[in-house]
């Protein structure tokens, strides 16, 4: 028996619709420095249907071609976000901090027709925009000189400016119905462990993501909600927030490219957030910014961590200190990108309940974990067996950009692969170790290097430590911490050395130490392992050999 209900494509036009009429007086906040730029979600539908006009007539955009961005996260990049999946073609947010080279072939690999680039951004694309064979326009958002752009790609490229090709567009456009499997973005994997890869979620998995994440077992989105999405746009789509803020009308509040530690804390003072969204590293830079400076951050109720593991330290100097509680969430670009989120359940309490929060938690309704073995042998849910964490579900990527068939080292039989390492409780909370790539193999056992990193980071001393596998004649790898110390701080690494042999097993301790100024970070600002291991490798750390604890 067919159902009787109606058949209304999920569609991002539709989010939109909604958001700019229902949620009309929500706003959009940009920071800029000085006075905060401020527009209605109202004016967002009318100002995307504008970019829309503009795209289809005077840079020829038909179809599903792509649009890419070279932006911050700020109005104009939302904007970007809705008019054109809304207008049929596909929005590529090109990640800023990548390599030249490697910005360029994301944008040929993605056949890019047009960039939207914000103007204190021209010298960076000018870069690679020289090597982008398919992109024949470039819209520069802001009042910057884009002689540089014209310099590097010559006449092959038509520059335009935002505000004049706007100016006189229609404030209404008349969205096509698309097929809601079709492609509405597209995301590259910033390339952590390898060559970026890229990700087209559809229109339908970015609306039930979007209702996933509004849910409270999730990120519980409302409309007396703000934003403070500091997550970048270009890095898994924010985690989705822009589209969750306009189905739930939540106000969002933009960073633009002020992303240090005290334009963070005045923002959230002003602006009064009361969630927030960002990788580990901002909030262990913004907690030692509060810690020394008094700031009105009370508005915040939670704020989510994920991207990489979060130090339990942080998420209880965040609550004890500040009053902030820590939600740790896990995800990937290929999972749109929330796959699961550390949330207690009914009844857990006290210690029982900070244990659960620790974990990477648990999976939303459609999308299911298991844990595998080397073969790719289900293990059992029983907390203790170790093995890959495989996922599945309608926002979970089923193969790359490209490719005709999935890459069997990333997919196994409907199973996306995620390369990281981790047990499955019965109760379905998902801690993870580490990364398949990072565990360290020391004589035919496994050490974590997040365990490490993590006890490491809950000694006062400690800002931050990152631990590496490195070779080692006798284990063939053994762990190296690289530290770096609180301001004002000192501790030696023998101090570091006893205050581990107490807190895990003896043969994990690291024999090597580095004291660094900053650990390497990637693109969307997570701990680059691969410099710290070529540094090593390459003789560029000061390290110190201590002896067994
Ligand atoms: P990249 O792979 O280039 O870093 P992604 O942002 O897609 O780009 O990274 C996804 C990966 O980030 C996951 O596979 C996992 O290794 C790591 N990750 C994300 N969230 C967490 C978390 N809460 N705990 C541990 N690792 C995490």
């Amino acid at each position: 028996m067919r159902s009787t209900m109606m058949d209304a494509p999920l569609q991002v036009s539709r989010i939109l619709g909604h958001g700019a009429s229902v949620h009309g007086s929500a706003e959009v906040v940009t920071w800029t420095g000085g006075e905060p730029r401020r527009m209605s979600y109202a004016e967002v539908g009318r100002t995307a249907a504008r970019l829309a006009h503009a795209l289809r007539d005077e840079c020829g955009v038909t179809g599903d071609e792509r649009v890419a961005t070279f932006l911050w996260n700020n109005t104009e990049h939302l904007v970007a976000y809705f008019a054109v999946p809304s207008m049929g073609a596909v929005l590529h947010t090109l990640n800023i901090r990548l390599s030249p080279d490697q910005v360029a072939y994301i944008a040929d690999h993605a056949a890019d027709h047009v960039v939207l680039v914000d103007s204190t951004l021209i010298p960076l694309l000018a870069r690679s925009i020289g090597a982008m064979t398919t992109v024949r326009h470039v819209v520069v958002v802001g009042g910057g000189d884009p002689a540089p752009l014209v310099a590097a790609a010559g006449d092959r490229i038509a520059v335009h400016h935002w505000d004049a090709l706007l100016a006189d567009q229609p404030e209404v456009y008349d969205w096509p119905e698309v097929d809601e499997r079709d492609a509405a973005a597209l995301c590259y994997t910033s390339g952590t462990t390898g060559d970026p890869k890229g990700v087209a979620y559809s229109h339908r998995s970015i609306y039930l993501h979007s209702v996933q994440i509004c849910l409270p077992e999730a990120f519980g989105l409302g409309p007396t909600d703000r934003e403070l999405a500091i997550v970048p746009m270009f890095h898994a789509m924010s985690w989705g927030l822009p589209y969750a803020a306009f189905l739930s009308g939540a106000s969002l509040v933009m960073p633009d490219r002020f992303l240090q530690a005290a334009p963070i804390a005045e923002m959230i003072a002003a602006e009064r957030p009361t969630l927030a969204g960002a990788v580990p590293t901002i909030w262990t830079d913004l907690l030692a910014y509060l810690d020394t400076h008094d700031v009105d951050v009370s508005s915040l109720r939670e704020v989510i961590v994920g991207g990489s593991a979060c130090p339990p330290a942080l998420m209880h100097a965040f609550a004890e200190r500040h009053g902030i509680d820590v939600i740790h969430a896990w995800g990937m670009t290929e999972t749109s990108p929330l796959g699961s989120v550390a949330r207690p359940p009914a009844g857990a309490t006290g210690e029982a309940a900070w244990r659960y929060r620790y974990t990477q938690g648990r999976v939303p309704a459609g999308v299911a974990a298991r844990i595998v073995g080397p073969a790719g042998e289900p293990l059992p849910a029983d907390g203790a067996s170790v093995g890959e964490l495989e996922v599945r579900g309608p926002w979970v990527t089923a193969r790359y950009v490209g490719d005709d068939a999935p890459d069997a080292e990333k997919f196994r039989a409907g199973w996306l692969r995620t390369g990281d390492v981790g047990t499955l409780s019965p109760d379905g909370f998902i801690t993870l170790t580490d990364r398949a790539k990072d565990v360290i193999k020391s004589g035919g056992e496994w050490i974590s290097s997040v365990e490490l990193e993590n006890t490491l980071m809950a000694h006062p001393a400690v800002l931050e430590a990152c631990v590496v596998g490195v070779p080692d004649p006798r284990w063939d790898e053994r762990p190296l911490a690289t530290v770096v110390v609180h301001e004002g701080a000192t501790v030696t690494a023998e101090e570091l050395r006893d205050f581990l042999a107490g807190r895990v097993a003896r043969w994990q301790v690291p024999e090597r130490w580095a004291f660094v100024d900053a650990v390497p970070r990637t693109s969307v600002g997570k701990f680059d392992k691969k410099v710290v291991r070529s540094r090593y490798a390459d003789g560029g750390l000061d390290v110190r050999e201590l002896s067994a604890p």
